[in-house]
């Protein structure tokens, strides 16, 4: 079946991308033997096909970025070397950053950023950080009618809305919020209006305290907003996913803590305010989730050392 697909890819077909790509989601590890062939064929997009990448076909990729004899494809090679999230990717990125490949001038990004793409960092050290977790499960909403006493907004006056109250009692959480180093009882409180036109930090503590960052820039474009009642909703925590990458951020059911984000546009994880280092990601709340006509999708993360959490927006 997977041959057949990657066959149909090769000359074009949009729909096996598709279908390969729902593979990629649940079991990617299915692809591991064809994505050779992929290359071979220069079907480099989406780059999260290439999420089980074996060292031999890194080692290609790694490769064609170096001999630069396809400019045009730089973007995607390193967006796939990303999602590989492999060792050698990570010293490639490293020796990179330090003598760009060919080509690097074109980029829009700093090319160690590249890394977000495939949910992983190298710090300042040089060491890979990962910013995602790898168990995910279904986050349903729940109704949950808005306290009296929540805190507003100090932009648009909104009252501000519990995008997660996660309990450290219930294994799953302790599971998803591994990599994060958190312990303790975590709500992320947001304005689930501004959140929309710029990344939203909140200081968290352990206690389940969570409070507005005074530091938070309000945005030139953001204009005097009337007040609006948030989703009286609250995730809570379903079934495991079969794999981390089952997260939508497009269809009804697609809310997920923990595993890895489904981004719509490029990967957005924000950095600290505390160090500036990428903020560890803790799940999706998708706009389907929360309204028959929602879209876009809310991300939230965390930086444990430094006591913040942010939440960030992206549709399309
Ligand atoms: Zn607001
Ligand atoms: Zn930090």
């Amino acid at each position: 079946m997977i041959e057949e697909l990657v066959r149909q890819v090769t000359v074009g077909d949009d729909d096996a991308v598709e279908e390969l790509s729902l593979v990629a989601d649940t079991e990617p590890g299915r692809l591991t033997p064809h994505l050779g062939a992929l290359l071979d064929h220069d079907v480099l997009w989406p780059g999260k096909l290439y999420r089980a990448a074996d060292a031999d076909v890194v080692r290609r990729v790694v490769a064609r970025v170096d001999g630069g004899r396809t400019p045009g494809q730089l973007n995607h090679l390193l967006v796939a070397l990303a999602h590989t999230a492999h060792p050698l990717a990570g010293d490639a990125l490293r020796r990179w950053s330090a003598q760009p490949p060919p080509g690097a001038d074109t980029l829009h990004v700093d090319i160690l950023d590249y890394a977000r793409e495939g949910g992983w960092t190298v710090d300042p050290q040089g060491h890979r950080r990962d910013l995602c977790g790898d168990t995910a499960y279904e986050w349903i909403m729940r109704e949950a009618p808005r306290r009296p006493d929540a805190a507003t907004c100090p932009w648009c006056a909104s009252p501000l809305w519990t995008a997660a109250d996660l309990d450290p009692a219930e294994p799953a959480v302790g599971v998803a919020l591994a990599h994060t180093g958190w312990s303790g009882r975590l709500v992320i409180a947001t304005c689930h209006f501004c959140a929309c036109y710029t990344t939203l930090y909140s200081r968290v503590t352990p206690d389940g305290g969570t409070d507005w960052w005074t530091g938070n820039t309000r945005p030139d474009h953001l204009g005097p907003a009337g007040t609006e009642d948030p989703p009286a909703l609250l995730p809570v925590l379903g079934e495991v996913r079969q794999s981390p990458y089952q997260a939508s951020a497009w269809e009804r059911g697609g809310s997920t803590l923990g595993g890895r984000p489904d981004w719509i546009q490029d990967a957005g994880h924000p950095d600290c305010p505390g160090c500036r280092q990428p903020m560890d990601y803790v799940g999706l709340v998708g706009g389907a989730d929360l309204d028959e006509y929602g879209e876009g999708a809310y991300y939230l993360h965390l930086h444990r050392s430094c006591g913040f959490a942010a939440v960030n927006y992206q549709q399309s």
